[in-house]
């Protein structure tokens, strides 16, 4: 074990199963295999530290049974802990436009502690963070890593690229107070030095946003923004560095651009096209399609705060992108499951789940959506996304079967992550 913390919930769950064994023979009713979309019938998994070794049934147990610990879930379902690719865990839900501005960078980050938590108990055990300023979301990821906090496995942005005046600038106040986001960088040669500034301080991936948006006071949701010229200088400069770049895009025209700049995933896409679609079934672009969030904008969003603008643009932003979605998924596009959680609350992640299903997935569609698909993404499916031998431990449990009832993800009663049980 890696440190205090861990040791202590570690030594927690196993105290609670009666020994200090290192290795743990987790059973169940079934298992969800994501890889190959089928349901295994009473499985075993040999967990030691805080990977998986062995993936097995109850019935070839017999060599472990009297040498390790057992944790059995009667009447659950076993699912490699889910992966959301678009979270803000250090933005409050209940703070938007206006609101939001009386909230430091500090105060933000002390409220993701709960945020992450949150997250981490309804079963999502690795996110994306993509769009944090004052590198909250750094300082966030390095206490989980350190064990000093209880959150998910995160892979974070730092604050995002954006044009001056655009969706990723801070456009709520008038000239004289200088209000500037802080990824904002105009030009090729600015969004470079922009993308090296954020790995500088410890960016995961690169969050640029490419259009307008739903939530930004002043800009038009379908509208390029970046240019080609400067969306590939900065993509090109991630990509040299190792980092994958996530598109903030909602318009086909600035869909369209990033994907042939060579981004790997497109987030929202609300009004893709046939083109873009094209586009991203020949560059293998993943898309990320936020089709709970709306729900929360238009139902809970004015008594949060969101300005009357924004409530209008997703009015006419939300039901185009279901309908999309569903086009998106039917031609085959590759899908990650991005929620947006932080415009709505943290810990609610997994209801994106029924709606995909809703709007055209089957539900183990939409399960590999998250987990083996965002894995993928990040280009860690040798460690994360399934439950397989030589991963992370990243395992969660829900009563009954999902397949047949996707919204059982919406209670998850098990949690572990890198074998250590965090709920149960
Ligand atoms: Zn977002």
């Amino acid at each position: 074990m890696k440190n205090a913390l861990r040791y202590f919930l570690a030594a927690a769950s196993l105290a609670a199963l009666g020994s200090h064994a290192d290795t743990i023979v987790l059973s169940a009713d079934a298992m969800v295999d994501v890889e190959s979309g089928k349901l295994i019938q009473n499985p075993a998994i040999i967990i030691e530290d805080d990977k998986i070794v062995s993936v097995t049934t109850q019935d070839a147990l017999s060599d472990f049974s009297e040498a390790t610990q057992r944790i059995e879930l009667k009447g659950k379902t076993l699912l490699p802990g889910l992966m959301d690719m678009h979270t803000h865990l250090t933005s409050d839900p209940h703070e938007h436009g206006y609101k939001r501005l009386a909230t430091s960078q500090n105060r933000a980050l002390l409220k993701g502690v709960g945020y992450a938590e949150a997250t981490l108990m309804a079963g999502v055990t690795t996110v994306r963070n993509v769009g944090a300023g004052g590198y909250t979301d750094v300082a966030l990821r390095d206490a989980i890593n350190d064990g000093e906090l209880v959150g998910p496995r995160m892979f974070v942005s730092g604050p995002s690229l954006g044009i001056t005046g655009g969706h990723c600038d801070s456009n709520l106040l008038p000239p004289e107070y200088k209000a500037k986001g802080q990824g904002v960088a105009d030009g090729p040669w600015e969004a470079v030095a922009k993308v090296r500034e954020n790995i500088k301080y410890g960016a995961d991936v690169i969050k640029v946003c490419a259009t307008g948006g739903v939530l930004s006071k002043g800009t038009k949701v379908g509208a390029q923004q970046y240019s080609f010229e400067e969306m590939k200088a900065l993509v090109d400069e991630a990509h040299r560095r190792g980092l994958i770049v996530a598109a903030h895009a909602h318009g086909a025209e600035g869909i369209n651009n990033a994907i042939r700049a060579g981004v790997d995933s497109i987030e929202h896409g609300s009004f893709v096209d046939k083109e873009g679609i094209k586009l991203a079934k020949k560059n293998g672009t993943y898309f990320s399609m936020d089709i709970y969030v709306t729900e929360y904008i238009l139902g809970e969003g004015e008594a949060a705060g969101i300005l009357e603008e924004s409530l209008a643009k997703e009015r006419m932003t939300g039901e185009t992108q279901r309908e999309n979605f569903r086009k998106a998924h039917d031609a085959g596009i590759k899908m990650v499951m991005g929620t947006d959680a932080g415009v709505y609350p943290h810990g609610d992640n997994l209801k994106q789940l029924s709606r995909m299903v809703t709007f055209g997935m089957t539900p183990i569609e939409a399960l590999q959506a998250a987990s083996i698909n965002g894995a993928t993404l990040l280009k860690k499916e040798k460690e994360l996304g399934s439950i397989a031998e030589g991963k992370y431990a990243d395992i969660i449990a829900v009563d009954g079967n999902p397949l047949d009832d996707i919204s059982l993800l919406e209670d998850v009663s098990f949690v572990m992550k890198d074998g250590v049980v965090y709920k149960q």
